[in-house]
């Protein structure tokens, strides 16, 4: 399997030269040449592993199609090594449970951050180990978080050989039980940085030291980021894991409703439709940072300024843009590189949005790819939490709860809802707490971790202060 840039690049590259990338150095994001496609032989054969052999068995399966460049058996280790009942909590990995008429929920949050975030990132985390070691290389990851991104990658990385973590975060600003997450880990390659500023500043530093060619080439900084294929690909497996919970047999279709920030877990659903999953629609929900709900309803894609941008009580999903984005709209341009880099090289910075009403494409983005939207509010999340607590006695998170809100405005007679479910609620207690007027339940490895010690470095909002930081962990 070759990959290119959504950008025009054909110059073709292997799984493991992008594992370590960001970017294509045209500025585009990495795709697969083709789509490999499910028949129905394999479907059924897919739906026997999930269920006798397990969810790591399954996500070999898939990641197999696209990696041709490490050994099936390594390749089947690492997936073993990964979703294991240990990490996950349960056999299914991602169990499937009803929440009322039509619909379900699929928790991807049992991990350990309690966010959908470990599905991806704990495979990462082994796939770099696994790779670097066969390289002979060590990798600096250097990034900035608000939250989720943050500890997901920690956790993931924590203990790995060759690999270091550099996190800043904005002093103060998340909450505590975040906090905890992150600073109670005493892993010798892990370094938190609470950066006195805010969640720009820490971004700004991040940028400074990756625009530093001759640094960032001398200690070895790579990011994690979103836009990560091995990231979309490792979450396209839950897509075939929770239609095979939902289904019986492969005649029948589900939907997806999928809480969505930057399009890198919706993005992961269009690619296992594209595979020949039997997928209705794909249901994208956005909170009051609506700019994809804007794009699926408009056909006007319109990155938001800071100021624009506002803080939410689903907070995961406050976006300005949608970094993952850009695969879709190749997509449904044709795979036209020359015009999706028109689009997202030059007119978005250039004006700051484009518009795709007009084209033939648009409207095929409903038709042929499935894809229809919603939005929910501060209001919608508090009733939908209060409702599915008081009617079901369930408790959903706020992020969950937009996916809940916009599903039910999207049932389809005869067609399981699936609602991914992408955080637990003790993550955003306060929000939880002012809906139901209840502290959401704790998981037991939490308890108390608000008093355990802490390991972090307070630094100023400084570029130069972080590569001195860096230079002397490394040396
Ligand atoms: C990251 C995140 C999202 C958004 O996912 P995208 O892949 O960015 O669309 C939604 N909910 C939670 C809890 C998250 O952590």
């Amino acid at each position: 399997m070759n990959y290119i840039s959504t950008r025009g690049d054909q110059s073709p590259k292997r799984f493991c030269d992008i594992l370590l990338e960001g970017l294509a150095p045209d500025g585009g994001l990495y795709l697969p040449d083709h789509y490999p496609e499910v028949d129905a032989a394999t479907l059924s054969r897919w739906r026997d592993v999930y269920h006798q052999q397990g969810y790591a068995e399954l996500a070999f399966e898939v990641l197999s199609l696209y990696i041709d460049d490490i050994p099936p058996a390594d390749l089947k280790v690492l997936c073993a090594k990964t979703y294991t009942v240990e990490v996950f909590g349960t056999g299914e990995i991602v169990p499937l449970r009803h929440l009322e008429n039509g619909i379900w929920l699929e928790a991807l949050s049992n991990g350990p951050t309690l966010a959908f975030k470990d599905m991806a990132m704990q495979l990462l985390g082994n796939l770099f180990e696994y790779e670097l070691a066969r390289r002979g290389e060590e990798l600096n990851i250097l990034g900035a978080t608000s939250g989720d991104t943050g500890s997901a990658a920690e956790y993931a990385m924590r203990g790995k050989k060759g690999v270091r973590v550099f996190m800043t975060s904005p002093q103060g600003r998340m909450s505590p039980f975040q906090q905890a997450q992150m600073f109670s880990l005493m892993d010798d390659n892990i370094f938190n940085i609470a950066v006195d500023g805010v969640f720009d500043d820490c971004q700004d530093m991040v940028k400074a030291v990756s625009n530093d060619l001759e640094f960032k080439r001398r200690y070895k900084i790579g990011t994690v980021n979103s836009i990560n294929w091995a990231r979309l690909l490792a979450q396209v497996v839950y897509y075939f894991a929770g239609y095979f919970q939902a289904t019986q047999s492969n005649a029948e279709k589900v939907s997806f409703t999928v809480p969505s920030g930057n399009f890198g877990n919706v993005c992961a659903g269009h690619v296992a439709r594209m595979m020949g999953l039997p997928v209705a629609h794909l249901v994208v929900a956005t909170n009051e940072n609506d700019v994809l709900d804007e794009f699926f309803k408009t056909g006007v894609y319109r990155v938001r300024a800071s100021a624009d941008t506002h803080e939410t009580s689903s907070p995961s999903m406050d976006i300005s843009k949608a970094s993952n984005f850009e695969r879709f709209v190749f997509d449904l341009l044709g795979r036209d590189g020359a015009r999706t880099k028109a689009l997202f090289g030059e007119a978005l910075s250039r004006v700051g949005f484009f518009d795709l009403e007009a084209h033939p494409a648009f409207s095929q983005a409903a038709s042929r790819y499935g894809f229809v939207s919603g939005k929910s509010t501060h209001a919608d999340r508090l009733s939908t939490i209060k409702d599915t607590w008081e009617r079901h006695g369930m408790m959903i998170d706020t992020h969950t709860a937009d996916g809940v809100k916009v599903a039910r405005e999207h049932l389809q007679t005869g067609v399981p809802m699936i609602v991914l479910e992408t955080a637990l609620p003790i993550k955003f207690a306060a929000t939880i707490v002012e809906a139901t007027g209840q502290q959401p339940d704790r998981p037991a490895k939490f308890i108390g971790i608000e008093d355990r010690s802490k390991r972090v470095m307070s630094m100023a909002a400084d570029a130069q202060a972080i590569k001195t930081y860096i230079a002397d962990k490394c040396s």
